[in-house]
């Protein structure tokens, strides 16, 4: 690794070379590649990831160029994992960088998550999402949700065990009800920032800020003190596993 190439993160007070470090040791799993994970998978591997899993079962269609990073109108029907891959590993070769052009389930999420330090949301659906949460709380594995909505987007971070999951909260959380819901171009590499943030700040052993919700129209941010629901059937006190 050239270290140069991370200079100026370094010099950041609350990064430095070890937060550098940390990054490098970490492992992320990316579940979604579109509009969000595009964004945080890229500057996840520019900023130096030691490892990443980008999982999609989706090919690029016109309809995404509008919000996606990197993919172009050549790659129209390709698979996104494999195009999104072949990319980063142009832009940094000191990450290991697999693609999976899969449909995650719950038969396999197991296998995909189980080497995770942090799961990265890109997905638009409800059900994946839950699935998502049971499985990093059994694992015990922290993950950063993330939705976009018109001009709206929100993140949270979730340490199972000690932070709200996103059971806790799913009642009070938008979720789109068609595939083709509206959506600004520039919302999700905005919302994918803010992913990214809570990421390396729980690889960095910081807390999650809370419920982050992000209004471009008025542009204006609110992060909101979230509380762990003890009834949760997800990861409620009371649940032993
Ligand atoms: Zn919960």
């Amino acid at each position: 690794m050239n270290p140069s190439r991370y200079h100026r993160q370094t010099l950041v007070k609350t990064f430095g070379a070890e937060g550098q470090r940390c990054l490098h040791k970490a492992h992320a799993v990316v579940i979604g590649c579109g509009g969000l994970g595009s964004h945080s998978a890229s500057t996840l591997v520019r900023m130096g990831i030691g490892t990443i899993d980008l999982i999609d079962h989706d090919t690029v269609d016109l309809t995404n160029l509008h919000r996606t990073a990197v993919f172009s109108e050549a790659d129209i029907g390709k698979p996104k994992s494999e195009v999104l891959a072949a990319h980063l590993r142009t832009v940094n070769h000191d990450v290991a960088v697999y693609d999976h052009n899969i449909t995650v389930t719950k038969e396999n999420i197991i296998t995909l998550l189980d080497k995770a330090s942090i799961v990265l949301d890109g997905t638009d659906s409800l059900p994946l999402r839950q699935l998502i949460n049971q499985t990093a709380v059994d694992l015990k594995i922290p993950w950063v949700y993330a939705g976009v909505y018109e001009t709206c987007g929100m993140v949270l971070g979730i340490i199972p065990g000690k932070t709200p999951c996103f059971h806790c909260l799913a009642h009070t959380l938008p979720e789109p009800k068609t595939d083709a819901f509206p959506i600004h171009g520039y919302l999700p590499q905005i919302t994918a920032s803010f992913q990214v943030v809570e990421a390396i700040r729980i690889l960095q052993g910081k807390s999650p800020s809370g419920l982050i919700i992000y209004d471009a129209e008025q542009q204006r941010c609110e992060t909101l003190n979230v509380k762990r629901n003890p009834k949760c059937t997800c990861c409620g006190r009371n649940i032993h596993r």
